[in-house]
């Protein structure tokens, strides 16, 4: 994973405070080895992760409740 600058090329391994270019203070920095289509996905999955486990608790409440009422 290494930082990129788009306005003056900058490389290097850390990027400046608060993702600015330490070399210019550009926040035009890009990320390469880590795709953003990458991030989406992770964030497509843990959304649906929370979709499920919330769908999971309103499932074993609503056994729950039918077992209360029997
Ligand atoms: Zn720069």
């Amino acid at each position: 994973m290494a930082y990129l600058c788009r306005d003056c090329s900058y490389r290097g391994k850390k990027g400046g405070s608060g993702g600015a270019c330490p070399a210019c203070g550009s926040f035009n920095m890009t990320l390469a080895g880590a795709a953003p289509p990458e991030r989406q996905v992770d964030s497509g999955n843990s959304a649906r992760r929370i979709r499920l486990l919330i769908g999971l608790w309103v499932l074993f409440f609503a056994l729950l409740a039918q077992k209360l009422l029997e």
